[in-house]
């Protein structure tokens, strides 16, 4: 492990990927985290980064990266406390919880752990109250180590339209139709043959975790259980050739009365703790609700760096009551900056002192 600073050393699990590359442009002179292990497939263990991976960002790679040789995934070589990872679900079902029994805080873009009875899936701003599952944890694993997760992309602009108006109104039930980014489908991708001129009415597994993670975000933590929202979603999901950016058009029904100008008032001024307590990652403003024909992927993704979900397009809706379109930029808000904010959040409200103390004191 390379680390000289005072700041906390985090391995990356899926360096190389697209979600890994964001992270770790992300923590380019990050004030409290350093990225120190890079990990990724044997096809690109043992190779420096620069040589292993497949750069996709503007920009070049972060110098003090570009020669840091990539690991292959070996749970007990792992020595930073906090691990950030982005693997495929498959991949973290086994590894994200070998590291968390080994004492690690592991932060999660993976769906693996995200419905599971006592793992938050944390959107600081909208349920920082479900933390409290991690003393569930701690109490099943008998020590320090511990697993946090972040939505899905598609989800993540969901739950913040959603709850602001979940909070006022009380949402009864939505129909979520989304029009989804290339870059979802991670490196290699969609084939450009099937993508160019065309939309693709399908992603494997999408519609389910937009029709379920919302309800569990905007649930509650009651009795040592998650209880989730009682609203009814359902999604249609589309890949479309965009190269950044989920855009989701909704369409909802209120338990009280709800109209387009108090949907608006109440995004307009949701804030959390991220915002409270001035992180790093944080957006000063979580939601930018826009006027006219938005949000639209190539000229609102990177509002506040791609950490602020846009809102538009708010109208009346002849079926349902109310309708909008609400947009996140997949990769940051949606992925990579969301698992940041998550590790600034789990930091500054000391829930990492746990894990990096069980390593200066020798990991098991
Ligand atoms: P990706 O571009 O396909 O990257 C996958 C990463 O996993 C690569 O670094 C790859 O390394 C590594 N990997 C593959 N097999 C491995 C192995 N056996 N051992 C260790 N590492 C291995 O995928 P992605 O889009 O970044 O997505 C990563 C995760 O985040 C997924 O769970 C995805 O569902 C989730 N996510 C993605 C997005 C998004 O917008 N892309 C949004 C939210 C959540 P090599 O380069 O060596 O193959």
């Amino acid at each position: 492990m390379t680390s000289s600073s005072s700041r906390i050393p985090v391995a990356i699990l899926g360096a190389t990927g697209v979600v890994g590359q964001r992270l770790l442009a992300l923590l380019a002179d990050h004030p409290v985290f350093e990225a120190a292990e890079l990990i990724a497939s044997d096809k690109s263990a043992g190779r420096s980064y620069a040589d292993a991976v497949d750069w996709r960002l503007p920009g070049e790679i972060p110098r003090d990266i570009r020669d840091r040789i990539v690991r292959p995934l070996d749970t007990a070589a792992i020595e930073s406390p906090v691990v950030l990872s982005a693997l495929s679900a498959s991949l973290a079902q086994d590894a994200e919880e070998e590291l968390a029994r080994r004492g690690k805080a592991v932060v999660s873009n993976a769906s693996a752990h995200r419905m599971d009875a006592d793992v938050p899936l944390l959107i600081p701003e909208i349920n920082a109250e479900h933390v409290a599952a991690l003393a569930a944890q701690r109490r099943r694993r008998e020590g320090p180590g511990f697993i946090v997760t972040n939505p899905n992309c598609s989800t993540v602009a969901v739950a913040f339209a959603l709850a602001p108006i979940h909070r006022a109104f009380g949402v009864r039930r939505a129909t979520i139709v989304t029009m989804q980014a290339l870059s979802g489908a991670g490196i290699p991708g969609v084939p450009s043959l099937a993508i160019a001129d065309n939309v693709i009415p399908h992603i494997e597994g999408e519609a389910d975790k937009i029709e379920t993670e919302p309800r569990r975000i905007l649930g509650r933590w009651s009795d040592d259980r998650f209880e989730d929202a009682p609203m009814i979603l359902g999604a249609q999901v589309h890949r479309v050739p965009v190269s950044d950016g989920h855009l989701a058009a909704i369409s909802l029904e209120t338990d009280r009365a709800c109209t387009p100008e108090d949907a608006a008032q109440v995004l307009r001024e949701f804030r959390g703790e991220p915002q409270e307590l001035q992180l790093h990652s944080a957006p000063e403003r979580p939601i930018h609700v826009l006027s006219g024909a938005r949000p639209q992927p190539a000229l609102d993704r990177s509002r506040e760096n791609g950490m602020a979900v846009s809102v538009g397009s708010i109208a009346r809706c002849p079926v349902l009551g109310l309708r909008l379109e609400a947009l996140v930029h997949n990769t940051i808000r949606g992925a990579a900056g969301a698992a940041l904010l998550n590790a600034e959040w789990l930091h500054a409200r000391g829930l990492l002192d746990a894990a990096v103390g069980h390593r200066a004191g020798g990991s098991r």
